[in-house]
């Protein structure tokens, strides 16, 4: 099917075409979806905080208005703000991007009831998979593998007990509300059960403002794998291969790859179509994301579902070539999928990475400052979704990540050597970044033989890696270059005076 005239459901949509578009989100995924918007000769609509007057998402807008000051809380977080903007300015259409409002059930049922189209799934099905409980609940009819433990929330600690003995320790307690992360803990035998699990429950009230935890089978050695879907109102569905996004520093994914070097043309249609299946318990549309976690045998179990646009969808979008935002936007406007199934190809490989504002010798601190100098990677094959210019200041407020640096080659092999060259051609100086720790990692041979998991960081890390390594004759070399370099300098300096070789030779130690 290629005519975008030809639904294989026939439920009846009512067509709704955006002409101007609010995009309820900052930095580079504001821009990233404008651009697409733009093409599509859709109006643009930027909100900001005080500490985003001067984004470059601000000025690319055909219009903007400021939320308020630089906390979310006080800005992009607060949906009536937002809302208000629509009206005066005679917005249609909201995208809300990833994080902040993006997964707020009650916020997209609002601008559903202000007659705007919110750019992404129904309310109800936001609801379900915000639960990481009510998603297992919800996918149970489709018989969907789910990684063994409990479907409910644990009300009993002796049952909860048992549960966990058949299961076999150790086991991971999650809080249903948990995200980014956050609100796990791993239980390695009995006898330390009930001290975490009154701690996963204080901290599932405190971070989420909801004490319900569930224990699972912790997987001692798994890859993280998604599949992205896409799916219309009149219920056709799709879904556009895997993302491998094993290597992850404390449950953050850090590098995200597409396809999986271990996924199979078999294992592919198995996930994808389980993937589909979650998707139909939730009646879901929009562009969506379902989450994976698999073990040493290559057993694949459903995580939860992320019912917004991924971090990591530009490797999917180079893999496919398809432009998801463009989907998600038709989706909205009540349009058909414009191709099945069948149409979908896998065109080479695309690697990205995350760069982060952090210090990786310093425990990923954040290292917040002034882009001093800032200069793109570019040449064939090489993509940069950032939302930053030379000369800016990171703000305290919000997620440190710079920019996204995607590489696509034929092959995995070249699409990871283009990343390492684009690497080395991103210059970015005042702060650390994240992107020698990415280049440490794409050079290792677990990742470049592709058989590594989820502690893959935990493994192979160590700061002192970033460390210039040379060899005994490269440090002799240096040294010698050190001392002929400082005796000329000291010549120049003082021509008439003799040369001040212990200086030189000072420094020459110095460097080894
Ligand atoms: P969040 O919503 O916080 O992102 P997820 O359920 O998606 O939580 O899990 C995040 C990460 O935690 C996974 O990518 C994986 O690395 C790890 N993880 C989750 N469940 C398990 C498990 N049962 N065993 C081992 N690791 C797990």
């Amino acid at each position: 099917m290629s005519s975008r005239e030809q639904p294989k459901s026939n439920f009846s949509v009512p067509m709704k075409k955006i002409t101007k578009l609010l995009v309820a989100n900052r930095g580079e995924i504001a821009l990233r979806i404008m651009r697409t918007a733009r093409e599509m000769g859709i109006a643009t609509v930027a909100v900001y905080s005080e500490a985003d007057r001067l984004s470059p998402h601000v000025r690319f807008a055909d219009e903007a208005r400021c939320l308020g000051p630089a906390p979310s809380k006080e800005s992009y977080l607060v949906g009536a703000k937002i809302l208000a903007v629509c009206k005066e300015l005679g917005v249609d259409a909201i995208h809300p991007g990833y994080g902040f409002l993006s997964e707020n059930a009650a916020f997209a049922k609002q601008v559903q009831e202000a007659g705007i189209s919110f750019v992404g799934p129904s309310p109800e099905a936001i609801e379900v998979m915000g639960s990481k409980l009510a998603a297992k609940q919800a996918v149970l009819a489709y018989g969907i593998p789910l990684v063994p433990g409990t479907d409910e929330a644990i009300s009993e600690l002796s049952v909860a007990k048992k549960k966990a003995l058949e299961i076999g320790y150790p086991i991971l307690i999650k809080a249903s509300a948990g995200g980014g992360g956050k609100g796990m803990r791993i239980v390695e035998s009995e006898s330390e059960f009930d001290e975490q699990m009154n701690r996963a429950v204080s901290e599932a009230i405190s971070s989420f403002g909801d004490g319900a935890v569930f224990i699972e089978k912790y997987i001692t050695s798994p890859r993280h794998i998604e599949i992205q879907i896409l799916g219309d109102q009149q219920g056709n569905l799709v879904y556009l291969f895997e993302r491998e996004c094993s290597i992850q520093r404390r449950h953050q994914k850090v590098i995200e790859e597409a396809p999986s070097a271990v996924v199979s043309p078999a294992m592919r249609k198995a996930m994808g179509e389980a993937a589909i299946g979650v998707a139909k318990a939730c009646n879901y549309y929009g562009a969506g994301t379902v989450e994976f976690i698999v073990d040493e045998n290559l057993n694949f179990y459903f995580l939860e579902m992320n019912t917004r646009l991924q971090v990591e969808h530009p490797v999917t979008e180079m893999i496919t070539g398809k432009d998801l935002v463009r989907e998600q936007i038709w989706i909205a406007e009540g349009k058909s999928l414009s191709f099945a199934q069948e149409d979908l190809t896998i065109q080479g490989h695309a690697v990205e990475v995350r760069v982060y504002a952090e210090d990786p010798k310093n425990n990923f601190l954040p290292d917040i400052g002034k882009l001093v100098t800032y200069r793109r990677p570019q040449g064939p094959g090489i993509r940069v979704d950032d939302g930053f210019e030379e000369g800016m200041e990171i703000p305290i407020y919000y997620d440190p990540m710079i920019a996204k640096l995607i590489a696509h080659g034929a092959t995995r092999e070249e699409a990871i050597d283009r990343m390492i060259r684009a690497i080395d051609d991103y210059r970015i100086t005042g702060i650390q970044t994240t992107l020698d720790f990415c280049r440490f990692a794409l050079e290792h041979p677990a990742f470049r033989s592709g058989n590594f998991d989820t502690k893959f960081v935990e493994h192979y890390f160590r700061p002192e890696l970033l460390e210039p390594q040379f060899t005994d004759e490269e440090k002799t070399l240096l040294a010698a270059l050190a001392v002929e370099f400082f005796e000329q300098e000291d010549q120049r300096a003082n021509p008439r005076t003799p040369l001040v070789a212990n200086l030189s030779t000072n420094w020459a130690n110095r460097l080894i």
